[in-house]
């Protein structure tokens, strides 16, 4: 049973990627954005409370995703695929310690590295028509800014445990899902 992180700045193509490593592995897609868009859409309390830290880029409090996090690890049944978390380091420890709580482990990190200025221009294209209130240019540039202030130091954290597989972002969404399958074996 594996247990993947896929990782990469607001952009890289972990979504699209994503939809590959679960039907190939057959995991549990654990997406705290798309939990928290939920939360939003259902206009739920929590909903109401972080709207306004979603719309401007910036990321939600950790006991807010950890609280989601450990919920989904305890229904799931199967492996799962973590996207979008960890998003700092303090995420990528209480992980391992919720995953040994629950007898697991992370598998491997799968990073998708691409450079700022495509990581731009493919947010920007995604915003004609993603309809998310966070796809504009002002909160795409806090995004990334967060992004390299917080989240890229997670990359280390796996590379120290000798689990991060780092892959070329660039290029045709088959050949970097190939690359993936390669290296994940
Ligand atoms: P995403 O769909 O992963 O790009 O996330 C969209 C937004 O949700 C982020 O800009 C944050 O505001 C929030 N978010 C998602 N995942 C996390 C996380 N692990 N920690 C904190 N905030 C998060």
């Amino acid at each position: 049973m594996k247990n993947i992180v896929i990782f990469g700045a607001p952009g890289a193509g972990k979504g699209t990627q994503s939809d590959f490593l679960v039907e190939k592995y057959n995991l549990n897609h654990i997406s705290t954005g798309d939990l928290l868009r939920k939360e939003i859409a259902d206009q739920t309390e929590l909903g109401k409370r972080i709207k306004s830290i979603m719309d401007s880029g910036s990321l939600v409090s950790d006991d807010i995703v950890v609280e989601m996090i450990d919920n989904a690890i305890a229904k799931s049944d199967r492996g799962m695929l973590f996207d979008g978390f960890p998003r700092n380091i303090k995420q990528a420890e209480t992980l391992d310690n919720i995953m040994r709580k629950h007898g697991r482990e992370i598998t491997c990190m799968v990073s998708l590295d691409v450079p700022r200025e495509e990581l731009i221009r493919r947010m920007l294209e995604r915003a004609k028509t993603s309809g998310r209130s966070d796809d504009n240019e002002q909160t795409i540039k806090h995004r990334l800014e967060e992004y390299e202030r917080q989240t890229k130091p997670v990359a280390d954290y796996y590379k120290q445990q000798n689990k991060l597989i780092a892959i070329n972002g660039l290029g045709k969404i088959q050949d970097i899902a190939a690359n993936i399958a390669n290296a994940i074996g």
